[in-house]
């Protein structure tokens, strides 16, 4: 288990980050969600052990990062926002150089190269050098250069800002085969779809602050109950009042129900009596940015 134990940051005046506090189970895949500004990168780098100067502690599996960085650091990859390559040196020869920053050497830094360049697709291009690459291929062996040490615990900071859908999925065959592994993966992201799709367990930040924690499931059934949406003209004609809570959402409402199926045949029914045909009338299965905005007010992608 991962503990966050009441993290605190400041930068000069700034409070970037106010007691945080949360637990990640091992083997599962902890997805951090905020805009941007939120403080995901400054809770990403103290759980890595890059950012030393923080209040609280972090707990892996019973040793405190505060007092035994190093032995903690030894069970972390840190795949950092910024790309952090030698572009002018191959993608085998950085997977040498970070191997060895982590200790290996010999077979054993060859054979992990070998099979990381596997991991991440790149088998083809290990003699190539970086410069040469495109921005999804140098994030994958970003990825790569973190994991040669085989740590059980990966954390990756938005590793999917600007890059393509296919050297996305690519990134996500990466992550899936490392759940399977068994290994713990801390992903933060704005992208929020991402997170839905990938994670397993979701902690939401917004200004500093951990707004809400726990599974997909879970969240849901607090935050969102079964809703209809619906838009279109004339639909002032009808009091949805009557049928449930009413909620303003993008052109249209989302009318929440216990039975969303029996309010959708009154609806149709009501409007069939009123004339109104609706442009959109149909079951709405609510998001993680539904919750985000219902607990914060904000909307993830545009802050
Ligand atoms: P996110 O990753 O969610 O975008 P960050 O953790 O990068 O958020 O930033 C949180 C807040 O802290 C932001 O207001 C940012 O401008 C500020 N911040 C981040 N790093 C520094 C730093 N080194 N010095 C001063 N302020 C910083």
């Amino acid at each position: 288990m991962i503990t966050v134990d009441h993290v605190s940051k400041r930068y000069d005046s700034l409070q970037a980050l106010n007691e945080v506090h949360l637990t990640i189970q091992e083997g599962s895949c902890f997805g951090l969600v905020g805009p941007n500004g939120a403080g995901k990168s400054t809770l990403m780098k103290i759980l890595s052990g890059v950012l030393q100067n923080f209040d609280g502690d972090i707990i892996v599996q019973g040793i405190s990062i505060k007092k035994e960085r190093v032995k903690v650091k030894k069970l972390i990859g840190y795949i950092p926002q910024d790309i952090c390559l030698e572009e002018t040196l191959t993608a085998k020869d950085n997977l040498l150089y970070f191997g060895s920053l982590y200790g290996l050497k010999g077979k054993d830094l060859q054979d992990r190269t070998g099979k990381v360049l596997q991991q991440i697709g790149l088998e083809e291009r290990g003699k190539d050098k970086v410069i040469t690459f495109s921005g999804g291929m140098k994030r994958r062996l970003n990825i790569g250069c973190a994991i040669l040490h085989d740590p059980s615990i990966i954390i990756m900071d938005e590793p999917t800002v600007g890059i393509d859908p296919q050297s996305r999925n690519s990134i996500f065959s990466i992550i899936q085969e490392l759940k399977e592994k068994g290994s713990t993966i801390i992903y933060s992201s704005h992208y929020m779809e991402e997170v839905e799709q990938l994670c397993d367990s979701i902690g939401l930040i917004d200004k500093g602050a951990l707004v809400e924690c726990g599974t997909m499931a879970e969240l849901q059934q607090k935050y969102n109950k079964p809703s209809l949406f619906i838009s279109g003209e004339g639909l002032d004609e009808v009091d949805l009042t009557t049928h449930g809570e009413v909620e303003a959402k993008g052109n249209g409402f989302l009318l929440q129900s216990d039975d969303p199926l029996m309010t959708l045949e009154k609806l149709i029914a009501e409007f069939r009596i009123q004339n109104i045909l609706p442009r959109r009338l149909e079951l709405y299965q609510p998001k993680l940015e539904d919750i985000f905005f219902k607990l914060t007010g904000t909307q993830l992608r545009d802050s």
